[in-house]
């Protein structure tokens, strides 16, 4: 997808990765989703199992001279205990799906991770003779200095525990490396590209806020939105929110953002689309799907 003078691609780790409605989002019943079958079945919602349908990926910009790895999805080889899916992967096909995006390890200036969950930071590292090492060795790992405190912080409390371990074999090699930057918000990465803060589903998230030209925006925005289903639903709110209200906040504030300046939204785990616009639909939110540029 070509916007001005960026360019944006998806890579994809796990398509699709199915979770159950009411697992993801406690509470939500599918009956209020029925009236808005036809824009989010098949691709977003299995009716018949009642299952959200997300993608594992990554987003690649390129901008200003710059690739940007928007999060590094769920990764291989790594311990994952309690997600079989996500268990001790090989074979995934990931750094060759880069490689036809036409993206080389080495080619990665800047990893941006929205945050520090373990679907968002898995290739981060990959395993080489028994030592984590950084998948993407010239890059900067851009990391939101709230995120990067507060787990930092649960690691002291109970270490090894938080996000399925994660922290220790995607987050700490690369630190160890020298290669993480934290970053504030409105933190320009080049000219146009914006840290964009969307706290609440983890403690210090943050998104991208792309300007492509005049007055047209890319919003990355990690997991404040999970799933289209939650245009619809801005209330829902997922299992692993660290601050439910906060959450809610960050998502109506990009709903209505989108809705009044035209933004194109671009959820990480959003499927076959780079993102959709909003608009008003009575005094809810509804998702008009786009997939190239306009
Ligand atoms: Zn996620």
């Amino acid at each position: 997808m070509k916007l001005g003078p960026a360019t944006i691609e998806r890579v994809i780790d796990i398509d699709p990765f199915e979770l159950g409605l009411s697992f993801l989002f406690p509470g939500a019943q599918l009956e209020d989703l029925h009236p808005h079958a036809a824009l989010l079945a098949p691709d977003h919602i299995d009716f018949d199992s009642a299952n959200l349908l997300l993608a594992i990926q990554s987003f690649v910009l390129r901008v200003g001279g710059l690739t940007i790895l928007i999060d590094s999805c769920v990764g291989e080889s790594k311990q994952r205990d309690r997600r079989r899916d996500w268990h001790q992967r090989i074979g995934t096909g990931y750094l060759s799906a880069l490689a036809a995006a036409g993206v080389t390890p080495d080619d990665v200036d800047i990893v941006l991770c929205t945050h520090l969950h373990a679907d968002h930071v898995g290739w981060n590292t990959r395993l080489e003779n028994g030592r984590w090492i950084p998948t993407f060795p010239r890059a900067r790992y851009m990391i939101g200095q709230a995120e990067l405190a507060a787990w930092q912080a649960e690691e002291l409390r109970a270490p090894g525990v938080a996000n399925h371990g994660a922290y220790v074999d995607s987050v700490l090699p690369v630190i160890e490396a020298g290669l993480v930057e934290t970053v504030t918000d409105g933190f320009e990465l080049t000219r146009g590209v914006a840290v964009l803060p969307l706290p609440g589903h983890s403690p210090g998230q943050i998104g991208l806020d792309l300007n492509y030209g005049e007055s047209r925006h890319v919003l990355f925005c990690g997991d404040a939105i999970h799933s289209p289903t939650q245009v619809f639903k801005p209330e829902w709110t997922s299992a692993f929110c660290a601050n439910p209200q906060e959450a809610v906040a960050s998502r109506m504030g990009l709903l209505e953002r989108a809705a009044q300046d035209g933004s194109l939204i671009a959820p990480s785990h959003i499927r076959n689309a780079i993102g959709f616009r909003v608009e008003r639909c009575g005094c809810d939110f509804r998702p008009a799907y786009v997939c190239e540029a306009t």
